[in-house]
């Protein structure tokens, strides 16, 4: 082990590669970098190898101790981080049934990172498995259950990993020990979910077999009728694959109102426009049904977190979210919404319930989760 000891953290999609060089006990980055257009004419790489290829001549001169990687699917196998071997990459692949625009890719990245650094342990961390501790009730689609089985259909949930590294900083924010809680976290990034956590394990959770059910998002639809696809492929003419794309990339804020960046819908909203307006409010009532639901989920519930992009920086969805919930405990002091920065309480000192803005970092979680399994098993 070399003197600043970091894990690199890759989070590879399909045609970019993020990275994060990460020492999991100092605050700062030791470096970080975006690799785009992977295998694209003019791109930065021609594919994943040569992606993580790149980013490890970048690093060339730092030390690299382990390398994290974010896989999106563990299906019902990983309820963990993993240490990675070559039957690990085989499941992770043999995972990309459930998520074929996600798992492909990290497996490429793992594979081109036990090339690049032969020797470096690597650890893979999934964004299904703190949701491992769902409940037969809340995972269970009421579906052929003899179907389900075979194809493996059920709710997995995603943004576990950013959901359990916030639930950690809110303990800390409210100085009591995770065990004690029971909160609903709101991540609302691009993808957006609500998820339920009683003493730091995840009781209910919006998102499903994939990422495209619950809240409403930038470009998906969230809930929706699923008869609306059968009456879509009968009435339309498109194919399942051009009614897929519709759901994935034009919906959501997107397909409401033509823009993604709650920011412009935000802005457009305030300036009258009625589209911008109508998709504010959609996806901020989507929000309070959640928070509605897993409250009686919880019975008793200590905060209502809210984390990443929108959650961290629009004190309007916030406000407009919660507006109204008085009579289950839950309030925003307006002037506490409007101002801040970091982890902080947006209620009043009298609230119930909590309302707070915890900031998520999914790479430093990635790196933290990474440093402790090595540290478990003595390579760290
Ligand atoms: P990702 O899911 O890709 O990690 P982020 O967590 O960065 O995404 O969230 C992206 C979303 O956050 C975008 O819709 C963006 O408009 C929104 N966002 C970022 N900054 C602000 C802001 N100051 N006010 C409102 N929304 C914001």
């Amino acid at each position: 082990m070399g003197d600043n000891p970091g894990v690199l953290v890759l989070n590879a999609g399909s045609s970019s590669l993020k990275y994060r060089l990460v020492a999991p006990d100092r605050p700062d980055d030791l470096d970080h970098g975006l690799i785009e257009r992977i295998g694209e004419p003019g791109g930065d790489a021609t594919d994943h190898a040569h992606a993580v290829a790149t980013v490890v001549e970048r690093l060339s001169g730092q030390t690299i101790t382990a390398t994290g990687h974010r896989v999106v699917h563990g299906g019902d196998r990983f309820r963990a981080p993993v240490l990675v071997d070559d039957e690990v990459i085989g499941a992770i692949e043999e995972l990309a049934r459930l998520a074929p625009l996600h798992n492909p890719a990290a497996a490429a990245g793992i594979r081109a990172a036990r090339a690049a650094l032969p020797g470096t342990p690597a650890v893979a961390v999934f964004d299904t498995a703190f949701h491992a501790t769902l409940p037969p009730p809340a995972y269970t689609y009421a579906l052929d259950q003899e179907l389900a089985s075979r194809y493996g259909i059920r709710r997995y949930g995603f943004h576990g990993i950013s959901v359990r590294y916030v639930v950690d900083a809110t303990a800390r924010l409210l100085d009591r020990p995770v065990a004690q809680l029971n909160l609903i976290v709101l991540h609302l990034g691009n993808g957006a979910s609500a998820t339920a956590v009683r003493g730091g394990a995840s009781v209910a959770t919006s998102m499903g077999l994939t990422p495209l059910e619950g809240l409403v998002m930038g470009t998906r639809a969230g809930d929706i009728d699923p008869a609306v696809v059968f009456h879509l492929a009968r009435v339309s003419g498109l194919s399942l694959d051009e009614i897929e794309d519709r759901y994935q990339h034009r919906s959501g804020l997107a397909g409401l109102c033509g823009d993604n960046d709650l920011r412009v819908v935000q802005a457009r909203a305030d300036a009258g426009e009625p589209d911008a307006a109508l998709a504010l409010d959609v996806y901020c009532h989507r929000i309070r049904h959640y928070v509605g639901a897993y409250h009686a989920v919880l019975g008793r519930l200590d905060a209502v977190v809210f984390t990443a992009g929108v959650g961290e920086h629009s004190g309007q969805v916030r406000q407009q979210s919660l507006d109204g919930l008085d009579a289950l405990g839950i309030v925003v002091d307006p002037a506490r919404n409007r101002s801040g920065t970091g982890a902080r309480v947006v209620s009043p000192d009298t609230g119930r319930v909590v309302v707070c803005v915890v900031p998520t970092d999914e790479e430093r979680a990635i790196a933290q989760e990474t440093a402790a399994l090595l540290e478990m098993n003595g390579s760290w």
